[in-house]
């Protein structure tokens, strides 16, 4: 597997393009030929849409929907999204109710359609939450995101408050033992401690159509890293999107190089079965 150094910087997309009478699928990055014996995970903000100054502004790309619905079929199933937000926002946005883990790995619906289940421990954090809200309440810019397990503090829009943004939050939940704090783009998140993308990619893979494939993990934040760990630990790929560390051995350049990837994977596939 290929595994540049971490600090390489993001390839153009198809930059390496290869033509079809070379081989048979683009290849940015190095990324090898798609197979369908792939257990696909995908993040949703800043990895299938583009990120936005607040969580319900994100826009869907047009396409998307049928893109991931076509991809689930050719994967017989293994296609699950694996995001921070809880997985019924992220049906709103797709319109589909794809497997997935949600809440940083919280949360997890193991088939299409199904209702999602908590997994972990979140006892204490309607107390946490009661402690908080006033001390933000002054600035709207502030957007404190209630999940059923979890809750995600929003600073995008006031950045110079990040420091005491977390400190207010590592504040708040002392005393919680069951309850941790996780940092992401602009945003602390209070969450069941040990709950992480990876935990959620590793129950996910316990069971069919999952269980005995490659893992392959697309993401663009510090908490994809667990997921990133997770995949690599399962001789699986890893994929960044966009800049900054990270220990993934892959690039992608932005989420529209993401989608031009998903859509020449599904087109291969669909080559493949015609063959
Ligand atoms: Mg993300």
């Amino acid at each position: 597997m290929n595994r540049e150094p971490s600090s390489q910087p993001v390839a153009e997309h198809r930059s390496e393009r290869v033509t079809e009478s070379k081989k048979d699928i683009s290849a940015p990055d190095g990324l090898p030929v798609p197979s369908r014996n792939w257990a696909l995970f995908l993040d949703f903000d800043g990895t299938l849409v583009d990120l936005a100054p607040k969580p319900d502004l994100v826009e869907v790309p047009a396409g998307l929907t049928e893109l991931l619905q076509k991809l689930f079929t050719q994967l017989d199933g293994a296609l699950a999204i694996v995001t921070g937000r809880e997985l019924c926002d992220v049906d709103g946005f797709l319109a589909l109710m794809l497997p997935g883990a949600g809440i940083h790995g919280a949360e997890l619906r193991r088939k299409m359609g199904g209702a999602p289940i908590v997994m972990d421990d979140s006892r204490g954090l309607a107390d946490v939450i009661a402690e908080l809200e006033p001390l933000i309440a002054s600035d709207p810019r502030l957007i404190l995101q209630r999940k059923s397990a979890a809750f995600t503090l929003h600073y995008r829009l006031a950045p110079e408050r990040e420091a005491e943004m977390r400190d207010l939050a590592a504040r708040a939940i002392r005393g919680h033992d069951n309850l941790e704090l996780m940092s992401g783009k602009m945003m602390v998140e209070v969450k069941p401690k040990g709950a992480n993308k990876g935990t959620g990619m590793e129950r996910l893979m316990q069971a069919s159509p999952f269980s005995h494939r490659m893992p392959v993990f697309i993401g663009d934040d510090i908490t994809d890293e667990d997921g990133f760990k997770f995949v690599k630990n399962h001789a699986g790929l890893a994929i960044k999107v966009g800049n900054g560390m990270s220990s993934a051995g892959h690039r992608l350049a932005s989420p529209a190089a993401v989608y031009e990837w998903l859509v020449d994977m599904s087109a291969y596939f669909e080559r493949k079965q015609g063959q």
